[in-house]
């Protein structure tokens, strides 16, 4: 697939395996690529897309969350600053055996690169907000709370936001390491400034009416998480995603309210 140009200098690729999208903006002083997928195998094809792109080096690599099909890649960027929140710098850190384990899991027919790859964390890191300068613009992060992950940030870029995997297209929003009592109000403070167009971690581009109607999805999730009981009994008659979506929220709803 091509790059799908979506604001001046900013574009979107979009992978078949595990239909990913990749961010990535070019600035004067270099460029900035947004995810580096699953294994370095993926993330040398990002960089040779890029050739055909632009004769710019990758000076920049944000990570949105520190889910292995986001972050395996990075070593293959090690000349540049990796960005990323301070919570996808600890459990990267703390962690790395976990992280190759769950890829492992949904790859086993890469097991062997897997077993050689060097999990690189993020070298710049932070806690709510920062920007980032490229030369001649301006990229600004965001941390706003617990969503899909603890780690979860979004990147905003003019018009566009990369909102990482707190929103998806095409399959439902991943539970396992949610938080899906908070997930909702998370969300819709990133968006508070409501963007043009916003590119979700997997699927494809969304306005904001496919936005809003994933949020009401979430806040149906979390209304239903915080009312089952501690026994872990769940409403699923009109549920927005299938029963075992919503088996997995519930479970993490109840440890986020320490039940
Ligand atoms: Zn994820």
């Amino acid at each position: 697939m091509p790059f799908d140009e979506i604001g001046d200098g900013v574009y979107r690729r979009r992978y078949e395996a595990l239909d990913q999208n990749i961010g990535i903006v070019l600035g004067s002083a270099g460029v900035l690529v947004i995810d580096t997928r699953s294994v370095p195998s993926h993330g040398e094809e990002i960089a040779g897309d890029l050739a055909g792109l632009t004769p710019l080096p990758v000076r920049w690599v944000i990570n949105t969350h520190w889910h292995w099909d986001h972050v395996l890649g990075n070593s293959v960027f090690s000349e540049a600053e990796i960005w990323g929140h301070r919570r996808c710098l600890e459990v990267m850190q703390s962690d790395p055996e976990g992280i190759k384990a769950a890829a492992r899991s949904w790859l086993p027919d890469l097991t062997t690169e897997l077993e050689q790859t060097v999990v690189v964390p993020p070298s710049t890191i932070f806690d709510t907000n920062v920007a980032m300068d490229l030369g001649d613009r301006v990229v600004r992060l965001l941390y706003r709370g617990k969503g899909h992950t603890d780690a979860d940030i979004t990147v905003r870029v003019g018009d566009v936001v990369f909102a990482g995997d707190l929103l998806e297209e095409g399959a439902p929003p991943v539970f396992g390491d949610g938080y899906p009592l908070q997930w909702p109000d998370t969300i819709t403070a990133h968006l508070a400034n409501p963007p043009r167009l916003t590119v979700p971690g997997h699927g494809d581009i969304m306005d904001g009416d496919a936005v809003n109607g994933q949020i009401e999805e979430l806040r149906d999730v979390a209304r239903r998480c915080a009312a089952a009981t501690s026994a872990g009994e769940l409403d699923l008659v009109g549920a927005p995603y299938p029963d075992e979506v919503m088996l997995s929220a519930m479970d993490r709803s109840l440890l986020e309210r320490g039940l």
